[in-house]
């Protein structure tokens, strides 16, 4: 019997893998491959961090191929031109894969299909990784939705997804096993300095590890509503970069969740939402795929940002990056991302705020940030919430509701977060640590705040007029 291939990509697990249990149901011989493409997204390749998460899931995923007789095999290169080669070689009747939307992969998709036309081998793709197949929630009208809310109710009247698949318990081997790259010669992981050790004591990357995560969470989302937002308790999740490398899927998530509500009887719509909030990102890349570049909204075009090619713009930003802009709230959230590469949501809002209004420096520039820095960086999710923060996008957050980083630290009692993540202030009691300049108790060797909130906001909004005028 033909072989037939499963391409993995971020989708990196066994159960409810909807192009795996075709592939195994198909009865046939299975090559799964993991192909490291840094060619087809150009820009857009993999940051260091997610390199990281990457390295340890796909060796997760090796051992439970292996555990069920099968292998992964690695390549590394164009993913279109390798699998078409692949599957030549193979004698491959088909190639099982999940959807993917980013615009790279819908041009690899369209690739490997016309590739592998004059062999007459197949490209499935099938669906599995959101709640619903980007695009496919529509209006009255029958247009995709771009606002959320409406998106929200629309997506939840189709709402439970559908039960997850199973897990195949073994799979067919091939008479000969092609030959595989070696991932430590990836080099997918730090060398010396190695700044991922706080990644490693916080993430366990992989299927098992999603499972966990999810089994830890479900018994308490009933009370994410009260706790999202306080980032000194961090009861939230944690699981953005399972989701978005694929080790779980989010029908899983959505079943358990309600499991455990009907058991407890408590409230987990909030925390629902959430999920929803990653597929209405992915939907907005569905229709815009370009979103990671483009202003949502054209007349942003024409908001003077300031020159980050100046030198004192650059090294604000420069600041930004390392946590040392005297804001201690957005200096702890820089400082907690550089070292988990995860930071909280809240204070996401908040540090991507000070950019983008504080700093006025155009939010492409901050994406680009938390595209190298993030475990969980995600295109469709990273570009639609800068974009939702900065204004930008397609529904936003109004550009002249500044975010003034005191108060919301204040608000949502961030003084454990900043004494845990600035170390130079961790003597400091509330209410001076969320403002030590004010109190006059700023430390030796922390920095001054880099602009007066005031000043800060009375420039974003002057930047804002010309745009109104223009
Ligand atoms: P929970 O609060 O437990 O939420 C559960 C899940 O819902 C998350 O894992 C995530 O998949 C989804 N989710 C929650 N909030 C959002 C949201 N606003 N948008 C999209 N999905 C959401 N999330 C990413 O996964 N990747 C990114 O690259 C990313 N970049 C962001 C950039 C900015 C500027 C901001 C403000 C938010 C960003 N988020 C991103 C959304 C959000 O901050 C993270 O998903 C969340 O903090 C992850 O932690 P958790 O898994 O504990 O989330």
């Amino acid at each position: 019997m033909q072989p037939v291939i499963i391409w993995f990509r971020r989708d990196l697990r066994l159960a409810d893998q909807a192009a795996v249990r075709a592939a195994a149901d198909s009865g046939a011989p299975i090559i799964a491959v993991y192909v490291l493409d840094d060619e087809s997204p150009k820009h857009r390749k993999m940051g260091d961090a997610s390199r990281w998460w990457l390295h340890h899931s796909l060796q997760s995923l090796g051992k439970a191929l292996e555990a069920r007789g099968s292998k992964l095999i690695l390549r590394r290169g164009n993913s279109a031109n390798i699998i078409a080669d692949f599957a030549h070689k193979a004698g491959a009747s088909a190639v099982h894969a999940l959807y993917h939307y980013e615009p790279w992969w819908l041009n690899a998709q369209k690739a490997l299909r016309k590739a592998m036309s004059d062999d007459d081998i197949v490209l499935e793709l099938h669906h599995g990784n959101y709640l619903v197949p980007p695009g496919s929630v529509t209006t009255g009208s029958g247009n995709p939705y771009k606002v959320y809310t409406p998106f929200w109710r629309a997506l939840n009247q189709h709402m439970p997804p559908p039960q997850p698949l199973s897990t195949p318990q073994s799979f067919v081997a091939p008479d000969d096993w092609p030959v595989s790259d070696d991932l430590d010669e990836w080099a997918l992981l730090p060398g010396t300095p190695n700044w991922a050790k706080g990644f490693a004591e916080m993430w366990t990357p992989g299927e098992e590890g999603a499972a966990n995560s999810l089994s830890n969470f479900a018994p308490k989302a009933d009370n994410y509503d009260e706790k999202r937002n306080l980032p000194s308790v961090a009861d939230t999740s944690f699981l953005s970069p399972h989701l978005h490398f694929g080790e779980i899927s989010p029908a899983t998530i959505w079943h358990k969740i309600m499991e455990c509500s009907q058991n407890g009887g408590g409230d987990v719509e909030t925390y629902l939402k959430e999920i929803v909030w990653r597929d209405y990102a992915q939907n907005l890349v569905f229709q815009f795929p370009q979103y990671g570049r483009d202003n949502g909204r054209s007349q942003f075009d024409n908001l003077p940002w300031r020159d980050m090619d100046n030198e004192t713009v650059s090294a604000e930003f420069t600041a930004w990056t390392k946590g040392r802009t005297g804001y201690p709230i957005v200096d702890a959230g820089m400082r907690e991302l550089w070292t988990t590469g995860w930071m909280h949501n809240r204070v996401r809002m908040i540090t991507a705020s000070f950019l983008t209004k504080h700093l006025l420096i155009d939010w492409r520039h901050g994406e680009q940030w938390f595209w190298d820095t993030l475990v969980d960086a995600d295109y469709a999710s990273n570009a639609s919430n800068w974009q939702w923060v900065a204004g930008t996008g397609m529904d936003a957050n109004m550009f002249v509701r500044i975010m003034a980083p005191l108060t919301q630290s204040e608000k949502f009692d961030a003084g454990n977060y900043i004494r845990k993540w600035v170390p130079e202030l961790a003597d400091l009691d509330d209410p001076y640590v969320h403002d030590p300049d004010e109190f006059g108790r700023r430390p030796k060797g922390y920095p001054r705040k880099m602009i007066p909130h005031k000043v800060a906001r009375q420039r974003a909004l002057d930047a804002h007029d010309t745009i109104k005028k223009s």
